[in-house]
């Protein structure tokens, strides 16, 4: 096999359809899927130096695989990274970067408004385990630095936040991690990696479900873990090793074929999502729209500070409540309902019935889980179609 093809001097285009190919002896254009679970040595010493780390090489794949080295190798250029590894899905990469560096004792603090599953690991499952957590709400400079104590060692958000699209300063979040002595990790699922970096902000770790806009056509589960060098040897390498989520190298291919189109999907589906977002404004039956790309946005200075691009994902309010919001969905023929997002297929979902069913009524009030609130994920549809789906609907209601 030849090193890995990455270059500094790249563009990003460049990157993602070259980044990180290892190509094989029989010189294979597109990357091979190696689904192997194990590999051979020549010799019992180079399965001995393997083991030792004194020649570099494959020794199982639960370790580390050659289709999934080239996702992670074209992750880590992509995102500026030094270091990178995938995961078989989103909260594998979430799960393994929060709780491969805590023990207990150790304290943690979160933006309140999360994916409920990364809420369910901070909320739930590190208690269990003596880590303390706090929920702040993250858009509140002085809630994170009230939280802080002595002991905190996590700090972890996700900005927009699912599904209010809130947003978070990551710089400033950063800045308070850093006076902490703290890592900040930044699930940046919903701003993809083209419309927001947050390792230039300041951010110590980014994890992505991979699954959302990497895959971007609904085919596979993803995750990845993005940091430095250090971050991964000292936390991640060997908890992943030993606990075993790893990707499989099919779905590493799907996902190495994704970002090959990255560049020309995700700028689009945003550009869709604005014109949808600014149509969706002048319905009588839409009392809200939140979108992260409009000035009329509660955070638009921190949109404009830190994101290039306004997502995919649109937040609004249909009147009527839940009745409302269900007789709409319910009437739309090109829109699917699903709580995916990041799809070529525009899906919508209704939280407070759905992802966020679970939490209490006072929370849902705080996190802007309104009865008549949906969440719609733009996907490559025309603007013109699914402007013309969401009024088919919004005449139903
Ligand atoms: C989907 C998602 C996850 C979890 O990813 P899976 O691939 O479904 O495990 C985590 N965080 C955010 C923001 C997500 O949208």
């Amino acid at each position: 096999m030849k090193p890995p093809q990455t270059s500094p001097h790249w563009t990003i285009d460049t990157t993602l359809v070259h980044g990180g190919t290892l190509r094989s002896q029989f010189g294979e254009t597109s990357e091979a899927i190696f689904t192997n679970s194990g590999f051979v040595y020549d010799s019992a010493e180079q399965a001995e130096a393997r083991f030792k780390d004194e020649e570099e090489g494959f020794i199982y794949s639960r370790f580390s695989n050659p289709t999934v080295a080239m996702f992670e190798q074209r992750m880590a250029a992509l995102e500026g990274a030094e270091a990178a590894r995938a995961t078989a899905s989103g909260m594998g990469a979430v799960h393994a970067a929060l709780i491969s560096q805590v023990t207990s004792g150790d304290h943690v603090v979160a933006g309140r408004a999360l994916f409920g599953s990364c809420r369910w690991i901070v909320e739930q499952l590190m208690p269990r385990y003596g880590v303390a957590t706090t929920l702040v709400d993250g858009t509140n400079m002085d809630e994170w630095k009230a939280a802080i104590r002595p002991e905190t060692k996590v700090l972890f958000l996700e900005s927009p936040t699912n599904p209010a699209l809130s947003l978070i300063d990551i710089e400033a979040v950063a800045a308070v991690a850093k006076e902490a002595g703290a890592c900040l990790v930044v699930d940046n699922v919903f701003a993809t990696p083209l419309g927001q970096k947050p390792l230039e902000l300041g951010a110590d770790v980014v994890v992505y479900s991979a699954t959302k806009h990497i895959d971007g056509q609904g085919r596979c589960l993803g995750g990845i873990i993005l940091a430095s060098n250090a971050f991964i040897e000292e936390y991640v390498h060997d908890f992943l090793r030993h606990t075993g989520p790893a990707m499989s190298p099919f779905n590493a291919w799907v996902m190495l074929k994704g970002l090959e189109t990255l560049t020309l999907r995700v700028p689009h589906q945003c550009a869709t999502a604005a014109t949808v977002a600014d149509a969706l404004v002048e319905r009588d039956k839409i009392t809200r729209v939140i979108y992260p790309g409009r000035d009329d946005h509660p955070e638009a200075a921190i949109a404009r500070k830190q994101m290039s691009l306004g997502g995919t994902l649109v937040g609004f309010e249909v009147d009527g409540g839940k009745a409302g919001a269900f007789r709409f969905s319910n009437a739309l023929q090109l829109v699917r309902i699903s709580n995916n997002l990041g799809d070529s297929r525009s899906l919508l979902t209704h939280p407070a019935t759905t992802t966020h069913h679970k939490l209490h009524e006072r929370e849902k009030d705080k996190l802007g889980i309104t009865p008549g609130f949906v969440r719609l994920s733009v996907g490559l549809e025309s603007a013109a179609d699914i402007i013309a789906d969401i009024d088919r609907a919004l005449a139903a209601v």
